[in-house]
């Protein structure tokens, strides 16, 4: 006979055919939910989970705009606003080849309970458009984003829905982003994060999303008695998540191994310092080269079309995208000796991987819990820009290491299981959940 999880999980499936990530991503939820849900029958009666799986709407609309060559070049552009029962939609833009309906309903699904985590006023939405900026110049860069805001800004606003950046969207997007919306509406408020600090940006927003994650692994190994203090780590991605994980873990005494491209991955034996993060850094965000150049410069091994997930540590952080660790990946790093897993990237584990990651009983931190810091962050500088005032680089810190021991606080007390330990999936659905699905029962059937 068929669970309710298959029940719910089947009719999911006949209404959003072919949608592979929003699938996965509802099951991973769904599994924890259904059974929450049975034990508080309110949330059954007003239909919460069947809503929370519906996004309150879809934007999909055509950018067209001008190549170097003077070609008329055509990309779709999307907007997904998939619940604001507990404050604006929020939530980043993607720019990259694979985008499409999929991935930004995943990814907005996920985005409304990781803002319900961080305990700010934030609802969830995801964008993006399937252009590829990798082959493209500065200026084809700058006409596609003014392309995409003309579209977008009619549906975005200060209380309407607040984007930022994502794979593909740094700070040189956000200002073109930035730059357009405010010419077209002719306001200046802040509408988009991530933005440069000389308009509006907050300090430590790069650095939020590393930082969390190893904020909240450092939390997890503290329940335990435990710290990051010589422990050794592998990171996948070299981008605004991964390098910023990795100079958090580095400052706080742990030894950083690799980091990866989507080409292949970087081990240096030796460990990674801060000299060679920045010198990463440079190379991915000014350069815009490939990991393999750091193999050459510091001696490293390369591994071409690899993951570096067969490399022996004690953590593993896996900051690239979606489904980059599968369930042979997982058995290959606990066998190894690893404890502890943050997903710096978003839903970076199959569901394979996780229950081996469960099964095994060592700490995992989810991604809605993990890489929370950054939309945490992204709504500190709402604040901010609301009250037309800047905090300083220790008082934000501050406020992002409490919102992520919050965070550690909430997973702990929703998620304790049998044995005293805590799942942090379960801990982190159901927390995220309560607060949304209590919102959402409070304004009756909309
Ligand atoms: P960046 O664009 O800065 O970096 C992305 C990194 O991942 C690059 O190293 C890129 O390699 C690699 N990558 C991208 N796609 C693939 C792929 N298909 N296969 C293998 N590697 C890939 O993005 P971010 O660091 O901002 O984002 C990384 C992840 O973190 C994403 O899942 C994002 O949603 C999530 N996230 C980001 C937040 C933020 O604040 N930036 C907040 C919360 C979550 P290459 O250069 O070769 O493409």
């Amino acid at each position: 006979m068929a669970t309710d999880l298959q029940r719910f999980m089947s009719g999911l499936k006949r209404r959003n055919p072919g949608e592979k990530e929003f699938h996965q991503a509802v099951e991973e939820v769904a599994a924890d939910l259904i059974p929450f849900i049975k034990a508080h029958p309110k949330y059954d009666e007003l239909q919460i989970l069947e809503r929370l799986t519906e996004p309150d709407r879809i934007i999909s609309f055509r950018v067209c705009w001008q190549d170097d060559q003077g070609n008329v070049r055509t990309n779709r552009g999307f907007r997904v606003q998939h619940n604001n029962a507990i404050g604006p939609y929020k939530g980043g833009l993607r720019f990259h080849k694979s985008v499409n309906r999929s991935i930004l309903k995943f990814l907005a699904f996920e985005q409304t309970f990781k803002n319900s985590l961080t305990g700010l006023p934030m609802g969830g939405a995801k964008g993006g458009s399937d252009f590829n900026p990798k082959d493209k110049s500065e200026h084809e860069i700058m006409r596609f984003c003014q392309a995409f805001m003309t579209e977008l800004y009619r549906h975005i606003g200060p209380y309407t829905d607040v984007p930022a950046g994502d794979i593909g969207v740094g700070a040189r997007e956000v200002s073109y982003l930035f730059g357009q919306y405010k010419r077209i509406s002719n306001q200046f408020t802040g509408t988009i994060t991530g933005k440069g600090l000389a308009f509006g940006g907050s300090l430590i927003r790069a650095e939020a999303t590393g930082y969390g994650a190893v904020y909240l692994l450092d939390d997890m190994l503290q329940a335990q008695g435990q710290g990051l203090e010589g422990k050794s780590a592998v990171i996948s991605g070299s981008g605004n998540v991964a390098t910023h994980a990795a100079e958090k873990l580095i400052d706080l005494g742990a030894r950083v191994l690799t980091l990866s491209d989507s080409s292949g991955f970087v081990y240096d034996k030796a460990g990674m310092t801060q000299e060679k993060i920045d010198w990463i850094k440079d190379l991915k965000e000014r350069r815009r080269g490939r990991i393999k150049e750091y193999a050459d410069e510091f001696g490293a091994e390369y591994h071409e079309g690899a993951r570096p997930w067969g490399v022996t540590a004690d953590l593993a952080l896996p900051c690239a995208t979606q489904n980059e660790l599968n369930e042979g990946e997982a058995k290959t790093l606990v066998a190894n000796g690893c404890i502890g897993v943050s997903e710096g990237a978003n839903m970076p584990s199959t569901l394979d991987a996780i229950h081996v990651f469960q099964n095994a009983g060592i700490l995992y931190a989810p991604s809605k819990a993990a890489n929370a810091g950054g939309v945490a962050v992204s709504g500190l500088e709402m604040t901010q820009n609301s009250m037309r005032l800047s905090w300083s680089k220790d008082e934000l810190l501050e406020r992002l290491r409490k919102i992520m021991a919050g965070i550690h606080e909430q997973c702990a007390l929703h998620g304790r299981v049998e044995g005293g330990r805590v799942d942090y999936v379960k801990g982190a659905n159901v927390a995220g959940f309560i607060k949304v699905a209590d919102a959402m029962a409070a304004y009756g059937v909309i």
